[in-house]
């Protein structure tokens, strides 16, 4: 089967973006590498207008809606590669050749939808969702800035990043974001089609219900948070994306969603999330066929 035309990274169909506040429920840390003049653990800063305040990283919340839809996918018998190192869809060779080796000379030649047909065969639906070495994600996360913070700081015991075992008479001061703590949250969905939609919706669910943490010292409890007051705004690119009052199936197994207009909030856009999951669940056992039983051939 060729790839379907949302999947192509050159046509802008149509660009889904949620946005909503990010609340923390519980302390959150996510590690700066830094060491105050006190010898504290910094949670990450960033300056702004010149004053140094707490915020989480676009790359720390791509990490963990990716882990977490690996997760589902895989409970799904969805084959998904972790995104990085050996056996990665981007470390992934076809013979003796890395498969992106054999994209960037298709690209050359002029034979692009070879290669995109070749992309579409062999990466894994995280890969197709969150990009992989090639291929330009779909799903764009930012910076989440705060709107209001409190900082806190905690002794902790540091735990031997390699081993996992204690480090021997090492507690250890941390800075941590208190719970309360609002920041700024957008998500863009680039071409999903409305299942696709609907299986990001579900991670959304479970971060809400505290399933899905961040940063550091998970198992201690740290790291949970909600996206609160969601708003979803859709830009049709292209009538086949579909209008003020549907979003249009984008492939086969794809199915049309009744919309009240282009910008939801509250209820609505809850309602459109919602409908998004039924037509992920109603379709999830033939997706898995599709995008899931192509097994190792050549790694
Ligand atoms: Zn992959």
């Amino acid at each position: 089967m060729g790839h379907p035309r949302w999947f192509r990274p050159d046509e802008l169909l149509r660009l889904v973006i949620v946005s909503g506040v990010l609340e923390a429920s519980s302390p959150i840390h996510i590690g700066s590498g830094r060491v105050s003049a006190f010898g504290e653990y910094e949670t990450l800063k960033v300056l702004i207008q010149g004053e140094e305040v707490p915020y989480i990283p676009a790359t720390s919340i791509r990490g963990m809606i990716r882990s977490y839809t690996e997760r589902i996918l895989r409970a799904q018998g969805f084959r998904v590669c972790g995104g990085f190192g050996r056996g990665s869809c981007s470390s992934k060779h076809i013979g003796e050749v890395r498969l992106s080796d054999i994209v960037q000379k298709l690209i050359v030649e002029g034979r692009g939808l070879e290669a995109l047909d070749l992309l579409w065969k062999e990466l894994c639906l995280a890969c197709k969702l969150f990009g992989a070495y090639g291929y330009e994600p779909k799903i764009i996360t930012y910076d989440s800035l705060p709107i209001s913070y409190r900082l806190g700081h905690r002794a902790m015991i540091a735990i031997d990043r390699g081993t996992g075992a204690l480090a021997p008479g090492s507690v250890r001061t941390i800075e941590y974001i208190q719970p309360g703590s609002k920041f700024r949250f957008r998500l863009d969905l680039i071409n999903l089609p409305n299942y696709l939609i609907g299986l990001i919706a579900l991670v959304i669910m479970d971060i809400n219900a505290g399933f899905v943490r961040i940063g550091a010292f998970r198992s201690k409890g740290f790291g949970v948070l909600a996206i609160r007051d969601l708003s979803i705004s859709i830009i049709h690119h292209s009538p086949d994306s579909g209008n003020e009052e549907v979003l249009k199936a984008l492939d086969e197994f794809d199915e049309d969603v009744r919309i009240k207009g282009t910008s939801l909030s509250g209820s609505e856009a809850e309602r459109l999330l919602r409908r998004c999951i039924q037509i992920w669940h109603r379709k999830v056992k033939d997706l898995a066929k599709v995008y899931g039983l192509e097994k190792e051939v050549h790694t």
